[in-house]
């Protein structure tokens, strides 16, 4: 990686979100590769980094896209993947997605309960339509990773129980308007143990046989995302195992293997440029106060999370103090980093925030009237912005034409 963060800094100002689009290519051909042998799609999880150029990026490379709304699955209809190659996932579907998602002729909609499966039917029936579906099973194995990040047990929101997709299957297969194609896992997010995924895709891949053996073919066996990543000193899991487990796991099946990994994809392949605003000490606590927020970046808010942060303009031989990363935003929560080792600082010195590709942008508010900040891809030596820093007009544009007593 050789990106000029300070250029960057100075061409289009903090705080910046900048992509190495050359490194989202390695992951993904890393676990394409891995899944050589076997007919398997990546199906990118658009709500890592759902921007346009992104999309387009993994497009361009024969990913699909998971998308767990319309509006992800306009996103990536408009950044050129083909409908074939999308899937659309989660709790909760209004009719008018269904609706769309059906007129859309996408590959397949990811059902989370029987009730959606119903509607699902309803809609198809009315449109005249059979919808391609596939099952969310939740394999009750505990995925060993942050709790608002866990999704493969009982006491989560996801899926159905291993017999209530049994019926459902049985279900789909006697309606005129169900195709039930795909069988669909994901356990959770920031996976790091392997042992949960090999154990779903066991107990899911038992479940494909035995749908089998009642003349319910499987087409597509979906096994999410969820893939870890290194934060810190994480110790991650190889695409190779990965792929691994799973082809052992559906040995004997005629399938498609899909994957869909968002945070793997794009995580370490972002960076949040900020810059520091002041320093101050309260008692004897350091803050060092930057301009960027948790609603730029609301992880470490969020999940406590940890990103790597470096300070460019670091003095040779400085001495370090404890200080803690914070935001200019009106909340004790709105840290980037707590307690961490940092020389003094100056008004302007440029902070590069790692792993802040995935759920970073995405996840951004304009909580305080924020502005969403710029979004700058680089590839081959070559940036360029791939979004624009949000004006106030941009903010404020739904709400004025409401205005009792307009200003001009
Ligand atoms: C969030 C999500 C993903 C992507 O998760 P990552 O941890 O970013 O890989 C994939 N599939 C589904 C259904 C999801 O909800």
């Amino acid at each position: 990686m050789n990106i000029d963060f300070k250029e960057l800094a100075n061409t289009y100002g903090t705080p910046l979100y900048v992509y190495d689009f050359d490194a989202m290519a390695k992951s993904y051909n890393a676990l394409k590769e891995a899944f050589s042998g076997q007919k398997s799609l990546i199906a990118y999880a658009v709500k890592a980094n759902s921007n346009l150029s992104v999309i387009e990026h993994f497009a361009s490379m024969g990913a699909g896209a998971d998308c767990v709304s319309i509006g992800e699955v306009k996103r990536a209809m408009s950044a050129g993947v083909e409908p074939y190659r999308i899937i659309f996932s989660g709790v909760g579907k209004r009719d008018d997605e269904i609706q769309e998602a059906l007129n859309r002729d996408i590959l397949m909609i990811n059902l989370e309960s029987d009730a959606e499966m119903k509607r699902v039917e309803m809609i198809a029936s009315k449109m005249n339509k059979e919808a391609r579906i596939s099952i969310r099973v939740n394999p009750d194995v505990d995925p060993k990773t942050h709790p608002y990040i866990s999704t493969g047990l009982h006491e989560n929101k996801f899926g159905v129980d291993i017999d209530t997709a049994k019926r459902m299957y049985i279900y789909a297969k006697n309606s005129k308007h169900l195709d039930p194609v795909g069988i669909h896992f994901h356990i959770g997010s920031q996976l790091t143990d392997i042992e949960p995924i090999k154990e779903a895709s066991v107990i899911v891949a038992d479940l494909v046989r035995s749908l089998s053996a009642i003349d319910i073919d499987i087409k597509f066996f979906d096994i999410g995302g969820g893939i870890g990543i290194k934060y810190e000193d994480e110790v991650t899991i190889d695409p190779q195992d990965y792929a691994n487990a799973i082809k052992n796991a559906i040995k004997g099946l005629d399938v498609t293997i899909v994957c869909e990994p968002g945070r793997y994809l794009t995580a370490n392949a972002g960076y949040l440029l900020t810059k520091v605003l002041y320093e101050k000490v309260n008692g004897n606590k350091r803050f060092v106060i930057i301009d960027a927020a948790m609603n730029d970046l609301i992880r470490p808010s969020l999940y406590k999370a940890y990103h790597k942060i470096e300070l460019l303009d670091k003095k040779e031989d400085s001495d370090t103090s404890k200080a803690d990363l914070v935001g200019p935003i009106c909340e004790s929560g709105d840290f980037l980093a707590k307690d961490i080792e940092l020389p003094a600082t100056e008004h302007g010195d440029l902070i590069v925030v790692y792993s802040a590709g995935a759920y970073g942008f995405t996840m951004a508010s304009n909580y305080n009237t924020r502005g969403k900040v710029a979004e700058v891809a680089c590839e081959g030596g070559e940036c360029r912005l791939i979004r624009d820093r949000e004006s106030f007009e941009d903010q404020i544009r739904l709400e004025k034409a409401y205005l009792k007593n307009a200003r001009s």
